[in-house]
């Protein structure tokens, strides 16, 4: 996440420019016939403050007095903007960024549905397997490790065809997909390089 955290004023993540353009035409009337001697308490009549029942004071928007936190979706490397509300360090709601250049306040689906990366019961948060005609997933990490280990031996090579000492394996090579950060790609490359790998390469510009 990036960026102070702020208070979701109105005027900070509001409606968007189309809605400003048309909504503040409307109110400005409003008020201007409302400043008009007699005119005026006529057109308050019933619609003021005092119509207002206690229940409608009571309401307020779903995020008023949560923090606001600027980030970026994790999904693509579009790079939307989000603004995500919390409560007291819960996750409670993420919106597309209304500042942001890149998507003015708009998410896809699946940048729309990203709140569930971290609250979503049914996420898997290990890596599984199914077995060719198997019916169970399987814990996968062992598996995984088991063939790394074996790819970079099969790959290994101490010198070149030119006999120059090279320490490297060409059992394996990484290519990042979409979604992995800077912060990620940062690991993977420390973890690649650590272990003899020399193509290793990400799409990620975020
Ligand atoms: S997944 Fe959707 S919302 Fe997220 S960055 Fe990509 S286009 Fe934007």
């Amino acid at each position: 996440m990036t960026g102070p955290a702020t208070a979701a004023g109105r005027s900070r993540y509001g409606p968007g420019p189309m809605v400003r353009r048309y909504g503040n035409g409307a109110t400005n009337s409003w008020q201007k016939l409302r400043r008009i001697p007699g005119v005026g308490k006529v057109a308050d009549w019933g619609m003021g403050p005092v119509a207002a029942s206690r229940k409608t004071k009571r309401v307020a928007a779903r995020i008023a007095g949560l923090k606001a936190t600027e980030s970026v979706c994790p999904y693509c490397a579009v790079g939307c903007g989000q603004v995500v509300y919390t409560r007291g360090g819960e996750l409670v709601d993420i919106e597309g960024n209304p500042r942001s250049p890149i998507n003015q306040g708009t998410l896809c689906p699946k940048g729309s549905a990203s709140r569930q990366l971290v609250q979503q019961p049914g996420r898997l948060l290990t890596v599984k397997y199914r077995r060719p005609y198997g019916t169970e997933l399987e814990r996968a990490m062992d598996m995984i490790a088991e063939r790394v280990v074996a790819a970079r031996e099969d790959g290994w090579q101490d010198r070149n065809d030119e006999g120059l000492q090279v320490d490297r394996t060409l059992g394996f090579a990484h290519l990042g997909g979409a979604t992995l950060d800077n912060e990620e790609n940062y690991l993977i490359k420390k973890a690649f390089t650590a272990m003899g790998a020399v193509q290793i390469e990400n799409q990620a510009r975020i």
